[in-house]
């Protein structure tokens, strides 16, 4: 960094990993082959990047901070299976990144932190059939991804993971394998999604449950939904979704399980109200 002169952003999230065994262990938790496809989010200064190269068959790596380039260009002149795309990974498709080998790619990354779960989401609302994402994210947002129902942790990004996805905390990072050093544990997460079978309406609908309940969890399970009742089909059909579901109206939404959120759904998907959409 000092012979390009550069400095850290903190503003991206740039907290560089610098310790061989993470790097070997966020390596190994992708189970990569030669016949893999990996897509990295921010390369940094390509010390994972370099590692992916030399286990999987071809890496797409994303870059935002365009200041990198020379630094990259010289770290990754060696590996000629890494392509390099400075961008926002928010703003590119990653179908459009991948190309037309994009089915059953896998994802690693070590994610800037101030924008862990808009990533997360965008990398799952996207067609590609991942093969299993691997992240290195603060350790208080891979505990809420594996929470189960019922814990304070547990909330919107853990019901929303654990429906798509299988889960499994592969490992907690110290401070201080960064430079610079972030003030927080860190952890490797492992995400294979399930298969999709899902409805696009009952999708929206589950995403609308999942976010009025968690904005007012210390309500009871009917009345949160009282703010969505309409957009549901109204007081009738969530009552009858309820009992037959067999989900108590006085228990509180939080204590849902994914698939419980999901179900509710299904049931109530059909009838939710255009002005939902996005
Ligand atoms: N992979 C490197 C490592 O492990 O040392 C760097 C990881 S650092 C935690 C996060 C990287 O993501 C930084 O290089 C940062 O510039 C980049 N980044 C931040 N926001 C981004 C975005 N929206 N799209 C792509 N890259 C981004």
């Amino acid at each position: 960094m000092a012979k390009y002169k550069l400095v850290a952003k903190k503003g991206l999230g740039q907290n560089f990993l610098a310790d061989a065994n993470i790097l070997r262990k966020i390596v190994a938790a992708a189970q990569l082959s030669p016949s893999d496809l990996v897509l990295e989010i921010g390369p940094g200064l390509g010390a994972l990047t370099v590692a992916l190269a030399e286990a999987a068959g071809r890496v797409i790596a994303v870059e935002t901070d365009r200041s990198l380039a020379p630094l990259l260009a010289e770290v990754l002149a060696d590996q000629d299976n890494v392509g390099l795309v400075f961008g926002d990974i928010l703003k590119l498709d990653p179908v459009t990144l991948l190309g037309p080998e994009h089915n059953g790619a896998k994802v690693v990354a070590n994610l800037p932190y101030y924008v862990t779960t808009p990533i997360i989401f965008h990398l799952l609302e996207s067609t590609v059939p991942w093969r299993s994402l691997v992240f290195l994210v603060q350790k208080e947002v891979a505990d809420r991804m594996v929470s189960p129902p019922g814990n304070k942790v547990y909330g919107a990004l853990s019901v929303m993971i654990q429906f798509y996805c299988h889960v499994e905390l592969v490992g907690v990072v110290p401070p201080t394998v960064f430079i610079p050093r972030p003030k927080v544990h860190s952890a490797i997460v492992r995400l294979v999604p399930k298969p999709k079978e899902y409805s696009p309406e009952t999708d929206r609908c589950f995403s609308l449950l999942v976010r009025t309940v968690f904005s007012s969890r210390r309500k009871n399970l009917y009345n949160s939904l009282r703010s969505i009742i309409l957009q549901l089909g109204g007081e009738e059909k969530v009552r009858a979704a309820l009992q037959t579901l067999g989900l108590d109206p006085l228990q509180r939404g939080e204590t849902l399980s994914p698939a419980e959120f999901y179900a509710l759904a299904a049931y109530c998907g059909k009838d939710l109200n255009d002005s939902t959409r996005n």
